[in-house]
């Protein structure tokens, strides 16, 4: 039987649907059984982006099988409103903020990365590999595709929906909330790990001779032996962290 049901997606959830559907009540026909994760899932939206899910007035569960006639509005996570005595669809979020980025996010880690955030990224991740790390090491997924979102194992995960990576910094700090939790150089850009202050003496020998003239605080990676000062990548850091702080 021919099942007709009106649905209406409510803010940035709009950004997954063509203009004919968005900010507006529309109506669906469907013959399948349907749970209501598939079916907001058919209309491009990853469950990962999902808070709230109401039919006909009353909170759903993913499981919910859609009937005829319902009338099913579908809300992303909510920032001040207080919906407590509703039920939530997304896992509580993650108290320490720590992420997995796709391959097409590399910028972005090393971005994260300066501003002290712990980023784990490579070039090589296969989405099943992602899901699986950020599931085992409690991470959220940062992604520029929404295949990886729509997986069913995925918990925690964010859609990337700019373009330019000082774009998506400032789209993960606001969606985060991580503007007060900057830690500039305190993590190695190329592999994440924490960065440890190193006496100049240590380091002198392998110094350009300019950097020996002007700097005195070396910061050094053990993993990678690699030494970091403030140079030029910390003055584009600050420029960057000033122009969110503005936000
Ligand atoms: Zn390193």
């Amino acid at each position: 039987m021919l099942k007709k049901i009106t649905l209406r997606f409510y803010e940035e959830l709009n950004d997954f649907l063509p203009s004919s559907k968005r900010k507006k009540r529309f109506e669906h026909s469907f013959i399948d059984r349907t749970s209501v994760k598939d079916m907001t899932e058919s209309f491009g939206v990853p469950h990962t982006e999902v808070d709230l899910i109401l039919v006909n007035g009353n909170s759903v569960d993913f499981s919910y099988l859609v009937n005829d006639g319902d009338d099913i509005s579908v809300y992303p996570m909510f920032e001040s409103l207080d919906i407590t005595d509703l039920q939530h669809l997304r896992a509580k979020p993650l108290r320490k903020p720590k992420f997995i980025l796709d391959v097409h996010l590399g910028t972005l880690a090393k971005y994260m990365r300066m501003l002290g955030f712990d980023t784990l990224y490579q070039n090589n991740y296969e989405d099943e590999e992602i899901v699986k790390i950020s599931l085992k090491e409690k991470r959220t997924i940062l992604t520029k595709g929404r295949g990886i979102l729509k997986r069913s194992e995925a918990r925690h995960g964010h859609w990337i929906r700019s373009s330019t990576t000082m774009d998506q910094l400032i789209e993960v700090i606001k969606r985060f909330d991580l503007k007060e939790q900057t830690k500039e150089l305190s993590r190695c850009l190329l592999c994440n790990s924490l960065l440890k202050i190193i006496a100049k003496e240590k380091v002198i020998g392998r110094l350009p001779r300019k950097i020996k003239e002007l700097q005195n605080k070396f910061y050094y990676c053990e993993n990678c032996d690699k030494i970091f000062w403030k140079g030029s990548h910390y003055t584009k850091m600050k420029g960057i962290i000033e122009k969110i702080m503005l936000l």
